[in-house]
Order: C-alpha cells, then sequence, then structure tokens
C-alpha cells in the first residue's frame, strides 16, 4: 500500500521493482482517461511495461456482467507470452469489476490498485473483495482477491467534485468512531482543510484510514470471523436510506452512511450506551463535512419499509455497530424496533434527515 502525491507518475517504477509484468491492461473510463490515463501510460512505458487502455462505462452500470466479459475478452486479445496484468484505473467502481476479472482470468492474474476517488483510496482498493453487481441485488457475484499493490496518489483527487470528496470523508468519519479517536480529532480539527483538498492533510487522512482498514482486513480476510462487521457502523440505515431512495443518486453511499452513523450513535445514546458529548461531537462533525444538507422526496416510512426488508430484521434478530465512546464500538443485537425508529424520527427532527 502506497500512499503519495505524484504516485501515478511513478507507478512504472513502482510496478517495475515488484516484478508485476512487462504488459499492462488498464481499466479505466473515459473521464479518467482523460485525466490521467497519459501520465501512467507514459510512466509504465518508461520502465518498459507496455500498455492498452480498456475503456468501460462510468459509475455502477460498469459493474455488469456486460463489462466483465468485454474485460476478459480484451484480456485474451492481448494475451501473448509477456506477463499481462491488470490495472485498475479509477475509483471503487472500477476496483471491483477490474479486480473480479483479474480474478478469474485463467483463474488469476496478478492486478493493481490505483485508487481516484477518496473513498475507493480508503475503502474498495483496500481488502480485496471484488465484485459486479447482479439485477437481484449489488456485489451478488465476486470473490476474494488480493492485489499486487494499491497505490493511491492523492494529487488524483484534487479533480474530484466537492460531493465525491464528502463521500469518502464519511467513511473517513467512520474509521475515527470506530477505532481511531486520533484520527476524529484530527478531522475535527482539519475538516475544512480536507474539503479544500489540502493534499497533506488528505494524505494523513488516507493513510490513518486504510491503515485502519487494513488492519481489520488482516484480522479477517475472508469476511468469517466476524470481525469486519465494524466497518458497517451506519451501514444499516444507510443502505436503508439508499434503497428507499431507489439507488437514484439523491443520496449517495456516504450521505446515507453519514444519517447511518447519526442515527446510530442516537440509538447508543438512547440505550445508554453513548455519552451526549460524544453523540453530539460525531453529528456534529458529520454536519460540518456537510453530509446533512437538505435532500428532499425520500420519505421516512420508505425508510423504515427498507430497513424492514432487510434480511437480518426479517429472519432474525436486529444487529448494528453502536459507537460506545469515539474510538470503540460495540456490536448489539436485539434493539427493539421502536428504538430505530425513534432515532430516524428525532434525526429528521433535529434536521439532520429531511423529508
Ligand atoms: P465510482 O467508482 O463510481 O466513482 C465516482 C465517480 O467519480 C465516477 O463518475 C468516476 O468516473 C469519477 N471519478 C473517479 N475518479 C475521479 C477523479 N480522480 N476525478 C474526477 N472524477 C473521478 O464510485 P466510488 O465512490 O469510488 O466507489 C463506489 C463503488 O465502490 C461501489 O460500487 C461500491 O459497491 C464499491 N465499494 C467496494 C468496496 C470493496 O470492499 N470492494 C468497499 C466500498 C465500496
Ligand atoms: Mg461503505
Amino acid at each position: 500500500m502506497l500512499i503519495g502525491a505524484g504516485l501515478i507518475m511513478k507507478a512504472g517504477a513502482i510496478l517495475k521493482r515488484l516484478s508485476v509484468g512487462t504488459l499492462a491492461v488498464i481499466v479505466t473510463n473515459k473521464r479518467i482517461a482523460r485525466l490521467y490515463g497519459k501520465k501512467i501510460r507514459d510512466s509504465l512505458n518508461r520502465t518498459g511495461i507496455s500498455c492498452q487502455i480498456e475503456l468501460v462505462p462510468d459509475s455502477e452500470k460498469a459493474k455488469s456482467d456486460k463489462t466483465l466479459i468485454s474485460i476478459l475478452n480484451r484480456i485474451s486479445a492481448y494475451d501473448s507470452n509477456k506477463d499481462l496484468f491488470l490495472v485498475a484505473l479509477g475509483g471503487g467502481v472500477i476496483g471491483d469489476v477490474a479486480g473480479f476479472a483479474a480474478s478469474i482470468y485463467k483463474r488469476g492474474i496478478p492486478y493493481v490498485q490505483v485508487p481516484t476517488t477518496l473513498l475507493s483510496q480508503v475503502d474498495s482498493a483496500i481488502g480485496g473483495k471484488t465484485a459486479i453487481d447482479l439485477p437481484a441485488a449489488k456485489n451478488m457475484a465476486g470473490s476474494f482477491y488480493q492485489p499486487k499493490a494499491v497505490i493511491s496518489d492523492v494529487c488524483a483527487l484534487l479533480s474530484l467534485s466537492a460531493r465525491q470528496v464528502r463521500n469518502g470523508l464519511a467513511e473517513c468519519i467512520k474509521y475515527g468512531v470506530i477505532s481511531d479517536r486520533k484520527l476524529f480529532e484530527y478531522l475535527e480539527k482539519n475538516y475544512r482543510k480536507a474539503l479544500a483538498l489540502d493534499k497533506n492533510v488528505l494524505q494523513r487522512i488516507i493513510l490513518a484510514a486504510s491503515r485502519i482498514k487494513a488492519r481489520i482486513v488482516e484480522e479477517d480476510e475472508f469476511d468469517k470471523k466476524g470481525k469486519r462487521v465494524i466497518l458497517n457502523y451506519g451501514h444499516t440505515i444507510g443502505h436503508a436510506i439508499e434503497s428507499a431512495s431507489g439507488y437514484s443518486g439523491k443520496y449517495n453511499h456516504g450521505e446515507a452512511v453519514a444519517i447511518g452513523m447519526i442515527c446510530a450513535a442516537r440509538i447508543s445514546s438512547m440505550l445508554g450506551l453513548l455519552k451526549e458529548v460524544d453523540r453530539i461531537r460525531i453529528e456534529r462533525l458529520i454536519k460540518r463535512c456537510g453530509l446533512t444538507k437538505k435532500i428532499s422526496g425520500l420519505k421516512i416510512p420508505h425508510i423504515y419499509d427498507a430497513l424492514m426488508r432487510d434480511k437480518k430484521f426479517i429472519h432474525g434478530k436486529t444487529r448494528m455497530v453502536l459507537p460506545v465512546r469515539i474510538g470503540k464500538v460495540r456490536v448489539v443485537e436485539g434493539i427493539q424496533r421502536s428504538v430505530i425508529i425513534e432515532s430516524i424520527r428525532s434525526a429528521h427532527k433535529a434536521g439532520t434527515i429531511y423529508a
């Protein structure tokens, strides 16, 4: 895992040193290719690695069977005697689909993650989960497959929209709350600089956040021991919000998770597990990062309906990750439906959720 400024231009030297291969198929989309395609290609070419670029559609629609097959066909067209490898240059969508393609082509070829969104640098590029979506649900087909390297260039973030930056910051706040009080405090002091894309501040945040993700994943690589569950803080109600808004993009993942984190903190405080001062700090930081701005068109009853459709709520006990102080969470089971509903209602009343 490498994090720094200007690393895309050094990618060739990095990959050469790691002996990843001699022919790279770079999976990316038009927008990212326009911004960073030439930089990475020149860098790889300088060290004798030849490149082919495979363009996939933008956004979530690229996580499809169609894109997967087109990547596989493209790889096979270039597969010769050279040591071929994949480079996923883009956000979480590209990382997920390219990683999946790498894991199944000839039962596995090397690949490298070059994440270009804050979310992918602190989250999706780390951990080795790859996937495409099926009509039934997101991430339904995939594999565990670790990249040979993750190269996170903070300079690539400078072209992100403010909303995309906030999207990634939500996950960074999550890491602070679940296991790193110092990161949380750093975010409290530096959120303005992070939003203004200060490279040094972003680099420190990405380093701290990706270390936490890597540590948690190392303890439970295949998600079988229940250690990764704390990464779901804010995600139960967050997913319900995404689902209730029909994944329309009205609420992006970070915005939905931010509201989910606020509700989970409210539940924790209602159950007497979290002090009010800590709940207020969590809520304040999320608000200051611009993650609770007014978005209309979401009906609160639809959130309840979506929550009740959640498998966990139908078949078994409810199970949520709740903060007990900043830097520590606990998995709590059997939370009453009325408590969950009250947390959403009170967040709505406090102006955190608009409907
Ligand atoms: P994304 O990949 O769709 O990228 C967001 C948008 O930003 C896209 O339009 C993209 O073209 C654009 N973009 C990317 N880099 C840019 C740059 N540097 N400058 C300007 N624009 C740029 O979204 P995302 O938020 O990065 O990732 C979301 C995906 O990640 C989801 O599919 C989610 O399921 C997945 N995910 C996977 C894991 C995992 O463990 N594998 C974890 C979390 C999320
Ligand atoms: Mg998430």
